[in-house]
């Protein structure tokens, strides 16, 4: 298993399987992008799969998220997909996606054995769209959702960032519209993860604020067992069900206490958390020469070392607070 100090256990693998993106959301990315990592730095195909099949048969790991950067820009995602639905014990396989190429490939992943999709939404308005993601390309994220829903890769979530002068007004028409598609909506606090280190704590709307404008139309009833438990979504049953919304206060309404993640980066680093300062390099130990069983032996040591240093919280709330080095897009959101 992979545990920590303090009694957590991570069966959910994040893995990002780029760092590159056709979007550039004002929260994550500047203008201009990043310098992207050189392809000899990314993982290839059989050490994703490698590393995956380690975290499953060795680690304890029953989730696999795969994400970026843009994941349905890495060229062997389905290749990767279906390898992956044939280990042993198969995990869970979903994918956190922008949706843009969603419309193409939605059969496919789902044939190669992908479970569910979270696509990123944050309006409906193309010119909002325009101006958060600074692309005009809104229709091919709602043609990729509706693909999403008749592949089956169901529940659809959508996830949703307000931000301040841009979409904060949104949130009651995307949630009725979320409900008229059967997707399951989730607002999510925008966290200091932007590679332009912009974001300031006293611009973003809360946990507090989202659930404050949804009552303006809606009835929320918490869900009845608001057992959370390692969902970090609080969720709400709206209008006397069946549909619910989350709302993830990831800043003003942590989980971490039961958080049950790992990430592996792009280039093959180990993080314990979205806001460490610490990454394990298991690329170094994958591209060893040796003895295959000895290079899988050394990759568990090291990830299991990685998590027992996970600290108890994000350290957003101290003072000291300091941004991690490398943005969401880099690290896999
Ligand atoms: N490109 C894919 C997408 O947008 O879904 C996957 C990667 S993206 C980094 C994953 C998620 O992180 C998206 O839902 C995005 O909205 C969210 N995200 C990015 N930067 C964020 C930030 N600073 N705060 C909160 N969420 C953020
Ligand atoms: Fe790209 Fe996702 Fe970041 Fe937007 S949030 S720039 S879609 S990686």
């Amino acid at each position: 298993m992979l545990i920590d100090t303090h009694g957590r256990v991570a069966t959910d693998l994040r893995v990002s399987l780029t760092d590159r993106c056709n979007l550039r959301c004002t929260y994550c990315m500047p203008e201009e992008g990043l310098a992207w990592l050189a392809k000899s730095e990314l993982l290839t195909d059989d050490e994703i799969v490698r590393l995956i099949r380690i975290a499953v048969t060795r680690l304890g790991v029953t989730e696999v998220r795969f994400t970026g950067g843009e994941p349905l820009l890495r060229p062997g995602l389905v290749g990767i997909v279906d390898r992956v639905a044939r280990l042993a014990p198969r995990p869970r396989i979903s994918l956190t996606t922008n949706g843009i190429g969603l419309a193409r490939t939605a059969d496919v992943l789902r044939e190669a054995g992908l479970d569910r999709v979270n696509v990123s939404l944050d309006t409906l308005r193309p010119e909002v769209f325009k101006a958060l993601t600074r692309r005009d390309r809104l229709s091919d994220v709602t043609a990729g959702l509706a693909a999403a829903s008749r592949a089956g890769l169901v529940p659809v979530k959508v996830n949703t960032v307000l931000m301040p002068g841009l979409n904060e007004d949104e949130a009651p028409d995307l949630l009725a519209w979320a409900l008229d598609h059967d997707y399951e909506l989730r607002f999510i606090e925008q966290m200091p993860l932007d590679a332009q280190h912009g974001w300031q704590r006293t611009g973003m709307i809360t946990a507090g604020d989202v659930l404050a404008s949804l009552r303006t139309r809606f009835a929320l009833e918490p869900e009845q067992s608001q057992e959370r438990g390692s969902a970090p979504a609080e969720r709400w049953i709206v209008n006397g069900g069946p549909g619910r919304v989350g709302v993830i206060g990831s800043v003003t309404r942590p989980f971490c206490a039961a958080c049950d993640r790992t990430r592996l980066t792009a280039d093959g680093q180990v993080r314990n958390c979205l806001f460490a300062r610490e990454e394990t390099d298991l690329r170094a130990a994958l591209r060893s020469e040796g003895d295959p069983a000895h290079v899988d032996e050394e990759v568990v040591r090291l990830w299991r070392a990685a998590m027992w240093a996970k600290k108890p919280g994000s350290g957003l709330d101290d003072p000291s607070f300091l941004q991690p080095d490398r943005p969401m897009s880099a690290i896999g959101g």
